[in-house]
């Protein structure tokens, strides 16, 4: 095979990578979910915060009127134990078992009004989750397609880079050097074909003197795009 020749083969593995990687792109951002569903995701979430709040708001509460209770029983048997004579002590022993019982009923007017915002937010949560699962399973139907498109691609890709590996060490390494600026500087594309006497890089027909010598297998640019010419 012409060096000329080795060039075309590997621009059309290159042509068919930048093809593939480009769609690549595409289906990755073909499966990024959509707002409606991202927003979905959002009050799920948020439904989940609520709930826990309140749960914990609720455990919180309960949790100090267990510790109230407590003190105030512990006041109780002192007050009732008979060892305490001294009127002052009894008298703020009553005061601090009223004040903590004054204290527990605004607690467990809380705990109710926790009980009914968890009631709520179980509510809600349980819609905002239903609602979620039934769009992640359309979705998921929807673009399921896609994600087989993308394991394709990926295993063509690697398959393709392997091979283009191989075949860039058989050329040599200047005439490589000059593929890879060409194709930088000319949209991807360094070695273009030559139908008839058309560049197919650029579309421009070539002299014919230029046609012959690609013909001979030498190193010919097209005039138009400056590409390398190849006979298809
Ligand atoms: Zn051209």
């Amino acid at each position: 095979m012409s060096y000329i020749h080795q060039l075309f083969q590997l621009q059309k593995l290159d042509t068919e990578i930048d093809e593939k990687k480009k769609r690549l792109g595409e289906v990755l951002k073909a499966q990024k979910e959509p707002p409606a569903l991202l927003a979905m995701r959002k009050r799920a979430e948020t439904a989940a915060i609520e709930l826990q709040k309140w749960q914990t708001n609720h455990q919180d509460l309960t949790l100090e009127v267990g510790s109230l209770s407590t003190k105030a029983k512990n006041s109780e048997d002192r007050l009732y134990s008979g060892k305490v004579t001294n009127p002052k002590e009894l008298a703020d022993l009553q005061q601090e078992i009223e004040a903590l019982a004054r204290r527990k009923a605004v607690l467990e007017d809380a705990i109710v009004e926790a009980l009914v915002m968890v009631e709520e937010a179980e509510k809600e949560k349980t819609a905002a989750d239903s609602e979620l699962e039934t769009a992640v399973t359309q979705w998921e139907a929807q673009s399921g397609h896609l994600k087989t498109e993308q394991n394709e691609l990926a295993l063509n890709l690697h398959k393709l880079m392997q091979t283009r590996k191989t075949r860039a060490a058989t050329i040599d390494a200047a005439a490589l050097r000059e593929y890879d600026e060409l194709r930088q500087q000319r949209n991807g594309l360094a070695v273009a074909g030559l139908r008839v006497n058309m560049c197919l890089g650029c579309q421009t027909t070539v002299s014919a003197n230029k046609v012959r010598e690609v013909d001979e297998g030498h190193k010919v640019y097209c005039g138009g795009c400056g590409r390398l010419l190849a006979a298809v």
